[in-house]
C-alpha cells in the first residue's frame, strides 16, 4: 500500500511526498512532532503540519539564512540563533572561521531530540566546541542579554503557536538591544507568493526598528511556492556588500548567489515598498 505526507501549504494547496515509513511522530508540549523518510526528499522533519527541513534540500536555507549575514559583517564572532532546533543553521554558523560562539536556543527539546536520531547531518553541530545548546523561549532568552551578540538569527516556525511573538515589533526591539553596536539579525519571512502577510509582518517590523532593512530570496523546493525570502535588519553594514569569503565547501551560496539574492522580482518590490 502507497503512503503519502501532505503538508496543506494553504487550504487550498498541498505538496505530498511518498513516504518509505513512519520514524516518529508524538505531541510535545509544544507542537505536534513527526519524521518519516520519503522517497524524493530523505527524512523530512514536520511540525504541526508544516515541513521543516529536509536532507535532501535543506542546504539551500540553511547557507543563506547564515551566510549573508555571515559574510557581510566584518567580523562576526558571536552568533545567537533563535529555534532552529534541528542544527542546521548551527552548523552553517560555526563553519564560518571568524565565529567563536554559536549559541542555539530552541524552546522544544523533542526537536533537538529528533534531529540527533534521524538527521545526524544537521545534528552533528551540537557536539561541536565552539557550539552550545539552550533549550528556552528565545523571546524571553534576547530580553536578557544586552549588547551581546554580532548576528542573530531567528530560524523559527510559522508564526503560530511559540512562534507568533517571534513576529512582533516588541521582539525586534529586544533583538536590536541584545545585538552589539554593528549587529544585525536575519529572519525567514516566508513565501512572497503565500504568505506576504508574513513578509509585511517581519519587514514591516523590522524596518520600524533597524536603521537598513533588506529582502533576499532562494529556492527551497518544499517550502510553499518554493521561493522563499528572508530579511536583514541592520545597524550598520550593508547585508548586500560581501565583506569577508572564507572559502568553505558551500552547496547553494556563493559570492555570485549573494549578490543575486537580492535583485527582487517586481512584484516582490512591491510587498516591500508598496508606495513606490
Ligand atoms: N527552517 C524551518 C522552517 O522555516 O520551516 C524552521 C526550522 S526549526 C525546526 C524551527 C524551530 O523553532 C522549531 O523547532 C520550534 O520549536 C522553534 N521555536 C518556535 N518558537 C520558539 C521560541 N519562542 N523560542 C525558541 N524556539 C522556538
Amino acid at each position: 500500500m502507497d503512503l503519502w505526507v501532505a503538508e496543506f501549504q494553504t487550504p487550498a494547496l498541498k505538496l505530498s511526498c511518498k513516504v518509505k515509513e513512519t520514524l516518529r511522530s508524538e505531541t510535545t508540549e509544544y507542537q505536534e512532532l513527526c519524521v518519516v523518510a520519503t522517497e524524493e526528499y530523505g527524512n523530512m522533519l514536520i511540525l504541526d503540519g508544516a515541513i521543516q527541513t529536509t536532507e535532501i534540500d535543506e542546504f539551500v536555507y540553511h547557507e543563506m539564512i547564515t551566510q549573508v549575514a555571515l559574510n557581510s559583517h566584518p567580523n562576526p564572532q558571536h552568533v545567537l540563533i533563535i529555534g532552529g532546533g534541528d542544527g542546521g543553521t548551527l552548523r552553517e554558523v560555526i563553519k564560518h572561521p571568524s565565529v567563536s560562539k554559536a549559541t542555539l536556543v530552541e524552546i522544544d527539546d523533542r526537536v533537538v531530540a529528533a534531529a540527533r536520531d534521524f538527521f545526524p547531518s544537521l545534528s552533528c553541530s551540537f557536539e561541536q566546541p565552539k557550539a552550545e545548546v539552550v533549550i528556552a523561549d528565545g523571546i524571553e532568552y534576547v530580553k536578557n542579554h544586552r549588547n551581546h551578540f554580532d548576528i542573530i538569527v531567528v530560524d523559527s516556525t510559522d508564526p503560530v503557536g511559540p512562534a507568533i511573538q517571534l513576529f512582533a515589533s516588541s521582539f525586534y526591539q529586544s533583538v536590536y538591544d541584545a545585538l552589539k553596536e554593528d549587529g544585525m539579525l536575519v529572519v525567514q519571512s516566508e513565501s512572497p507568493f503565500l504568505n506576504k502577510n508574513v513578509i509585511d509582518m517581519a519587514f514591516g517590523g523590522i524596518k520600524q526598528v533597524f536603521p537598513l532593512t533588506k529582502l533576499y530570496l532562494a529556492n527551497v523546493p518544499t517550502y510553499p511556492s518554493g521561493l522563499w525570502s528572508f530579511t536583514v535588519g541592520s545597524k550598520v553594514h550593508d547585508p548586500e556588500t560581501i565583506k569577508n569569503t572564507p572559502k568553505l565547501d558551500w552547496k547553494y551560496y556563493s559570492p555570485e548567489v549573494h549578490k543575486a539574492a537580492f535583485a527582487l522580482p517586481n512584484f516582490v518590490k512591491k510587498i516591500i515598498e508598496p508606495g513606490e
